[in-house]
């Protein structure tokens, strides 16, 4: 499979990933749009939001923001947070893997660019 996260996820590309469980990894986006910015995504290959499947996927989708929210914490974001899933081309989505923003440390505004 061709794709960066999952060569992330096994270990071929280096990443700093600094949390990993059975279903997920988080780490850090190598072009930091703000002071604390890290992704949260699967380790199966989804390549964007609308291949989640109803079916199968909530727990999945649900582990992946709730531990979204922990990893906020505990890098300091809990006055607030940003977290952001781009979804296909015009969705601003750029590598086909599903992964969730999380962005701290900085004011957001609205609405983005
Ligand atoms: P998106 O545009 O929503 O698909 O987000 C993809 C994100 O992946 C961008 O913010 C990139 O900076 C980030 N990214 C691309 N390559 C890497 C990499 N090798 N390690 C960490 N983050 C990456
Ligand atoms: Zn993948």
């Amino acid at each position: 499979m061709d794709c960066l996260f999952c060569k992330i996820v096994c270990g071929d590309i280096p990443a700093r990933k600094f949390c990993e469980d059975d279903q997920v990894i988080a780490f850090h986006d190598i072009s930091a749009q703000a002071p604390v910015h890290f992704l949260v995504l699967p380790k199966k290959h989804i390549a964007t939001l609308n291949d989640l499947s109803e079916e199968n996927d909530k727990l999945l989708a649900g582990h992946i923001l709730v531990t979204a929210q922990r990893l906020a914490r505990e890098q300091g974001c809990q006055d607030g947070f940003r977290v952001v899933m781009n979804c296909n081309d015009l969705g601003g989505q750029t590598v086909h893997h599903i992964h969730m923003h999380v962005l701290g440390q900085r004011q957001m505004h609205w609405p983005p660019g």
